[in-house]
């Protein structure tokens, strides 16, 4: 299993975990140290856009990449095929992406600090979504809460000829486009 593989050992499924907290404790702190005076509540705001533009990321990646083309769509096939193997994005790849397709745009419309405050939401969103579908899969349900997410994350898995349910941390998505829990075929 190299760098790039998609099925992890357990070290390296956990390392995600390790990089992405290094990475928002660095970000948190760059923003602390060197970011404009005064500009807490502007970062605060960022922030907060960073954490709702990752729950669109995370229901438009799912629907129209995942379950889009090839080669995404065989990835995340053998997820659905093998729901508790410990399959996910190489961390390499996944910090490229964000780095590409986020960091990069966000520094060049707004400049370093607002790039990192809206980065820092963007992956605060991302590790609550890495967890919570680790959860649904792997840790039983010890609220009514968590017990919907994982009903609604097993309706995604067995709705092979309707899709459906494709946002993990919460619904609202698939709520506004459509394509929420229907009756199973
Ligand atoms: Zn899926
Ligand atoms: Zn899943």
């Amino acid at each position: 299993m190299g760098l790039l593989s998609l099925e992890h050992g357990k070290a390296a499924y956990q390392a995600d975990f390790v990089v992405y907290g290094a990475v928002v404790a660095g970000l948190a702190a760059a923003l602390a140290w060197s970011g404009p005076r005064g500009s807490g509540l502007a970062d605060l705001g960022w922030i907060a856009a960073g954490l709702w533009l990752w729950t669109l990321l995370e229901y438009l990646l799912h629907r129209f990449v995942l379950h889009g083309p090839q080669p995404f769509r065989r990835w995340h096939g053998e997820h659905h095929a093998r729901p508790s193997a410990l399959i996910g994005l190489p961390t390499l790849l996944s910090t490229a992406l964000f780095a590409l397709l986020v960091y990069t745009p966000a520094w060049l419309l707004g400049g370093g600090w607002r790039a990192s405050a809206l980065m820092l939401g963007v992956l605060l969103g991302y590790m609550a979504y890495a967890t919570m579908h680790h959860a649904v899969h792997h840790w039983p349900a010890r609220t009514a809460w968590m017990l919907e997410r994982k009903r609604w994350h097993a309706r995604h898995h067995h709705a092979r000829h309707d899709p459906q349910c494709f946002g993990v941390t919460f619904g609202f998505w698939d709520r506004v486009f459509g394509s929420g829990p229907r009756p199973l075929r």
